[in-house]
Parts: C-alpha cells; sequence; structure tokens
C-alpha cells in the first residue's frame, strides 16, 4: 500500500497477532514494539522485525510514548497500530506520532481527549439531544458537593472517574453511608491509573444491559454503523462473554440506537473504529462512553457482517476508500466471542501463571481463535492474563451457544488453569440461554467463581476420551507435569 508500507505494533498478545496478520494479507510489513520480558509470544515470532521499548513494568514500555515513538521511527516504519488498552486511547500519544511524521491508525488526537473524558463526551451527546443517565458531571470536585449530588440524585449511584477505562475507577454506592469512602477510593484509583482524580456521578440503572454499537468513520467522511453487540455478561465491570447481535432488542431499537450512535459518531467527525457503549434498561437507552479504538470483542460483528475491522482501520489510516455501503451492510446469524484467560476459575478467577503446555484450538465449521501465545510461551503477571479468545458463527443464537459450548469442551490448554469451565457453566444457564442476563448476571449466580460440585454436571464421556487419547499419551512421552489427578476438568482443559 502506498501510504503505508511497515507499520508498527505498539501492543502485545493477541491483538498484536491480530494486527501483524492484517498486515500480511495486505503486504505490509511488521515491527512489533515490545517489552524486554516479552519474547515468547506468538507476535514476536510472526513480526517481520521487533524493538524492544522498555523492561517489563507497563509504564516503561507500553506506556511509555517516547520509546514507542522512537522505536517506531527507528524501524523505519510509516504508522502505528496501538491495538486495544495500553496508549490506543492516548492523545498524547497519537499526537507525537503525527509530530513524527508517523500515521496514527486510528481517530485524531481532539477525538480521542473529547472522548476520552467521559464528562466531555456526555456533554456532547447531552447537546446532541442523546439519552444519558441523570448525575452530576460539575467541575466542583469537593467531597461536600459529591456527597450533597449522591443525596440528591439518590441510591444506588455510581462514581466514575472522568478519565475511567477497564472498570477502573468506578465504584457503585448503595447507601450514603458508604458513599465518602467510595468516593474517597474511586479518586484514588483514578489517580493510580489515569493521573487524574477528576469523577462525576450517575445514577446506578441496576439490571440494565450493555449494549454498545460498532461505529465506523471512512477517510472520506462517511459514518457507518455496524449493529450492536451485547456485552452484559461482565466480571467486576469487565466483559467476559459478547455476542452479536443483542438478543434483546427488536428492530426499531436497533435502528434507534444505530443512529443515535452514528449522529454522535458524526457530530465529533469521526474516522475509524469506534464503539458507543449504552445501557438498556424498561426499552430505553443511556449513553455511557465512546471508546477510540478497536475493540477486544470486535470479531463479533466481523462474523455477521463479513467485514475486517483491522483492515479497514488500515486502509482509512492510508487515505484508502472501503468497500462499504451501509444500506449492503446487512448481519447474518449470530457471533459469540468468550475471553479465555489463564486464571483459576475455583478460585474467583486467581491469575494462573508460567509455562503454556501443549494446546489444541479445535478448527471447524464457523469457529474462529484469536491466539497470542503457543505451548512453551511464558505467561508473567506482568500483563492481562487474557491469552487468547475464541469466537464462533452459526445460523441462530440457540446454535451458536451449542457450538461454543461444543468448540470450548475441545479447546485442550495444559500446564494453566483457564476459565473455559466458568464460561462453559455461563453458556449453559438458563438466564444466558434465554438471552436475559444483565450486567448483575455474574454476581447474582457466580459471584466467587465456581465450586467444585460443579464438575459432575460435564460431559464425562468425553473427558475420559481426551484423557485416554491426548492426556495419556502427551503425559507418557513428554512426562509433562500437568496440573490434574484422573480428572481433564482439574487439569483446565
Ligand atoms: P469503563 O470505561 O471503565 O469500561 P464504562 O463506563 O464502559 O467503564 O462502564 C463499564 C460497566 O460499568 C458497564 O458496562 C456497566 O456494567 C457498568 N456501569 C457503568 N455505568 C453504569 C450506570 N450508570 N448504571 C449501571 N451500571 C453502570
Amino acid at each position: 500500500m502506498d501510504k503505508i508500507k511497515k507499520l508498527a505494533i505498539a501492543n502485545r498478545g493477541e491483538v498484536a497477532v491480530r494486527i501483524i496478520r492484517a498486515c500480511q494479507e495486505l503486504g505490509i510489513e511488521t515491527v512489533l514494539l515490545h517489552s524486554d520480558v516479552d519474547t515468547q509470544s506468538l507476535a514476536y515470532r510472526l513480526a517481520d522485525e521487533t524493538y524492544c521499548v522498555g523492561s517489563a513494568p507497563t509504564g516503561e514500555s507500553y506506556l511509555n510514548i517516547e520509546s514507542n515513538v522512537q522505536a517506531a521511527l527507528a524501524s523505519g516504519a510509516d504508522a502505528v497500530h496501538p491495538g486495544f488498552g495500553f496508549l490506543s486511547e492516548n492523545a498524547d500519544f497519537a499526537r507525537a506520532c503525527i509530530e513524527n511524521r508517523l500515521i496514527f491508525v486510528g481517530p485524531s488526537p481532539e477525538c480521542i481527549e473529547l472522548f476520552g473524558d467521559k464528562i466531555s463526551a456526555k456533554k456532547l451527546v447531552i447537546e446532541a439531544g442523546g439519552p444519558t443517565v441523570p448525575g452530576y458531571e460539575g467541575q466542583d470536585q469537593s467531597i461536600e458537593t459529591l456527597l450533597a449530588q449522591v443525596e440528591k440524585i439518590g441510591c444506588p449511584v455510581i462514581v466514575k472517574a472522568a478519565a475511567g477505562g477497564g472498570g477502573r475507577g468506578m465504584r457503585v454506592i448503595h447507601s450514603l453511608k458508604e458513599a465518602s469512602s467510595a468516593i474517597e477510593s474511586a479518586k484514588r484509583e483514578s489517580l493510580n491509573a489515569f493521573g487524574s482524580e477528576k469523577v462525576f456521578l450517575e445514577k446506578y440503572i441496576d439490571g440494565a444491559k450493555h449494549i454498545e454499537v460498532q461505529i465506523f468513520g471512512d477517510s472520506g467522511g462517511h459514518v457507518f454503523s455496524l449493529f450492536e453487540r451485547e456485552c452484559s455478561v461482565q466480571r467486576r465491570h469487565q466483559k467476559v462473554i459478547e455476542e452479536a447481535l443483542s438478543p434483546s432488542l427488536s428492530d426499531t431499537e436497533r435502528q434507534e440506537v444505530a443512529a443515535v450512535a452514528r449522529k454522535i459518531a458524526k457530530t465529533a467527525n469521526y474516522k475509524g473504529a469506534g464503539t458507543v457503549e449504552f445501557l438498556y434498561h424498561d426499552n430505553k437507552f443511556y449513553f455511557m462512553e465512546v471508546n477510540t479504538r478497536l475493540q477486544v470483542e470486535h470479531p463479533v460483528t466481523e462474523m455477521i457482517l463479513g467485514v475486517d475491522l483491522v483492515k479497514a482501520q488500515i486502509l482509512t489510516a492510508a487515505g484508502r476508500s472501503l468497500l462499504w455501503d451501509q444500506q449492503e451492510l446487512r448481519p447474518a446469524g449470530h457471533a459469540i466471542e468468550c475471553r479465555i484467560y489463564v486464571e483459576d476459575p475455583y478460585l474467583n478467577g486467581v491469575p494462573s501463571l508460567g509455562r503454556l503446555g501443549f494446546c489444541h484450538w479445535p478448527a471447524g465449521p464457523g469457529r474462529r481463535f484469536e491466539v497470542g501465545f503457543e505451548e512453551d510461551d511464558e505467561i508473567t503477571s506482568f500483563y492481562d492474563a487474557m491469552i487468547a479468545k475464541v469466537v464462533v458463527w452459526d445460523e441462530s443464537r440457540t446454535r451458536a451457544i451449542q457450538k461454543m459450548k461444543r468448540t470450548l469442551q475441545e479447546t485442550v490448554i495444559f500446564g494453566l488453569q483457564t476459565n473455559i469451565p466458568y464460561l462453559l457453566e455461563i453458556l449453559q444457564h438458563p438466564e444466558f440461554i434465554d438471552g436475559k442476563m444483565t450486567t448483575n448476571f455474574i454476581n447474582q449466580y457466580f459471584p466467587t467463581g465456581l465450586c467444585k460440585e460443579d464438575l459432575d454436571r460435564h460431559d464425562l464421556d468425553l473427558m475420559d476420551q481426551v484423557e485416554k487419547q491426548i492426556v495419556e499419551p502427551y503425559r507418557n512421552s513428554e512426562g509433562y507435569s500437568i496440573n490434574t489427578n484422573s480428572n481433564p476438568w482439574t487439569a483446565n482443559w
């Protein structure tokens, strides 16, 4: 591609692999910007070049603007893709790239800034006549004013960091007496994570669904809506399972929420991939925030629409046009994504770190695996414990759930514990099957992960087969130490 011949990836794990693959298909060379401990990964092996940008702590590597820009320049890259997390929503990073003649694959720094502050985003939406949650977004941040506002809004109230993300800097206040300590701790967490203690308050909408609309601004100034995803299965405000479309919206509601999202994006002259997030309760939508980047759960949108959002991002950044036509973007079937974490589901998700053993991702029709690590790679405590995502597509939601269950049951991961047993429990919960789950779902039914008793319900025959065909030969030939007694379920496959 003319403008982008070499692209640097300021990220790691499965998203770095996703970007590398898109570049390889577009004929673009890739440079992985990585930390010193992060050389045991698929992205490191796949990239054409690798540059170390600093030591393991994120502040010294993946969050270090200067170091990432200098490494990208030294590599001769024309562009930088920030992936998600890390510097992806950092306006200073986007600006530093542009000032150094590097194309930033994402929206403008002004756009990132506008939406990066959830208060300014909310004000823009209010001005555009969009639906928001009632609350307090004022400049006065004194504890007295905030407490008075909590009282005025009425509990439950949620205090949120203006600069927040990833569920951090957020506390639910159930009663006035806990308000002061909740506000103080949200402020503290926000200051640590985002360098700002500015917070705002919203009525806490209990029993809502999380609905988000994928938007995309192309290089010619058109804004597309790529329909919605539902991400109500959340743990500690972090998504665990996502799907497209939402099982809960009527066609009219679907069009309504897409139109609101598109209007917000148009108002901001949005370019590139973005997501407008809403809460949905009693058939009403409430704007939450705009994420100015690729989303972890972007594959479910790709699967129902037959598009490639990462290529679209790169093409748009290079000033090229897309093949899309809004009228022709018609969703087909249903897609579900499960995030695979190395953690102990029986110990409330404690990370399970160390060397990955043998992994088998069972291919099949409508199955897609976004994998960041392979056998023998070391999963360290420095970064997120998500090692992969499993995505499935089928003609209906019921079939997609069946396919996801089967795919996860056939997935084999040795050496470390994973959340797969936990995901399987969720997938067979009646509330999930009915599509009625809200953001309370996990707190209500799985407050502390899984109990050992839950193991009995699984398919013992399948486990026996796995034991005979995979576990035993593997154990014998390699002498590998697998975290198991006789039951492969406890061996986290
Ligand atoms: P972050 O940017 O940290 O991910 P969001 O604003 O996207 O934060 O909110 C994350 C999650 O927190 C939402 O998906 C929802 O579950 C919950 N949440 C946020 N605001 C509210 C609210 N006003 N009422 C109820 N739940 C909320």
